[in-house]
């Protein structure tokens, strides 16, 4: 099969044909039809996330369907449109996945990370970590799901039901949560880099009230705000334009330091948090979520070899929605 593989981070992925992994038991083998670019990907090939496996096949937004099963696989049958998301194994016994946190269970292993992801022709699940895939969306809108919107749901759920909600970082998962937000009346305030006119356009069409650059403040305070970016320097930015009681969710899985700030802005019972990872019950509550919301995904496609122009159109800001490699 062919496939865009990471050798050594810091150096662009290099199209191969390899050998495909069969499937073992309780895994199923896909058919890939669209692997969404996640700003995750940008950090492992970047080699700002400490122990990839190498070499390595990125992409943790798979969505295909299942060609065949390992031995006693039985969830999904062979032609099923599923999902594979960024959690693709948990132990199962630690206190953490038996407390419902697996996403913080020590010994997880990462699609895209610790096992091989999408950006391939093929790929090999564990069925257990998969999602159905709901008939209303196709496999190139389905795949910014399967991270931006589950890992922009968990960030949501963790803001708590904040009425007024910044989102700083206007990309694939705020541009999701936008849309959740709106549908549960909440109002939602927009924060992108400074001057990308584009980008406020994009987050006021959809249901963003105010639109602005992340150094100006919000026309009123904010009862929670989540930052998608990876900019240290918007956790201060956030506190001040948040309210007393409000919480601050650090989304992303890698951050630029975050400057020394005053005490005064996290006084008031502010709180600053962070989402690592999701959990299969958050797959579950999203994928029923959007199945009811209509969501609205913005998505640009690249053909699977030119993976590296997509990571790089990812990091210059210059898309709008989420980049989803297909065909
Ligand atoms: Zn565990
Ligand atoms: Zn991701």
């Amino acid at each position: 099969m062919r496939a865009m593989i990471l050798e050594r981070p810091g150096t662009p992925l290099i199209e191969r044909d390899v050998e495909p992994a069969t499937p073992g038991p309780g895994e199923v083998l896909l058919r890939v039809h669209a692997c969404g670019v996640c700003r995750t990907d940008l950090h492992v090939q970047a080699g700002e996330l400490p122990r990839p496996k190498l070499p390595l096949v990125l992409g943790h937004e798979i969505v295909g369907t299942v060609l065949h099963t390992g031995a006693g696989a039985r969830r999904f049958t062979p032609g099923a449109m599923i999902g594979v998301p960024w959690l693709g194994w948990t132990c199962g016994t630690c206190r953490f996945c038996r407390s419902g946190r697996e996403n913080l269970c020590g010994q997880a292993r990462f699609t895209g990370y610790d096992l091989d992801g999408g950006y391939a022709e093929l790929a090999v699940a564990d069925e257990r970590y998969c999602f159905p895939i709901p008939p209303d969306y196709d496999s190139v809108h389905a795949a910014p799901l399967l991270c931006a919107g589950l890992i922009g749901y968990r960030a949501l759920a963790a803001a708590g039901d904040a009425p007024r909600l910044g989102l700083y970082g206007f990309g694939a998962a705020a541009h999701i949560v936008a849309q959740l937000a709106r549908h549960e009346g909440r109002r939602v305030f927009a924060f992108t880099r400074r001057g990308d006119a584009a980008g406020q356009r994009f987050a006021r069409s959809l249901g963003a009230e105010w639109a602005g650059g992340s150094d100006e403040p919000p026309p009123e305070p904010l009862d929670a705000a989540v930052i998608f970016a990876p900019v240290g320097a918007l956790v201060p930015a956030a506190l001040r334009a948040t309210e007393r009681g409000g919480t601050v969710v650090c989304a992303g899985i890698h951050m630029s330091d975050i400057p020394a700030f005053p005490y005064e802005i996290l006084w008031g019972e502010r709180t600053v948090r962070s989402v690592a990872n999701l959990t299969r019950r958050d797959g579950e509550e999203f994928f029923r979520r959007a199945a009811q919301v209509p969501l609205k995904i913005a998505a640009e496609t690249f053909p699977l070899a030119r993976a590296n122009d997509a990571l790089e159109q990812l990091r210059s800001g210059r898309l709008q929605g989420a980049a989803v490699l297909a065909g």
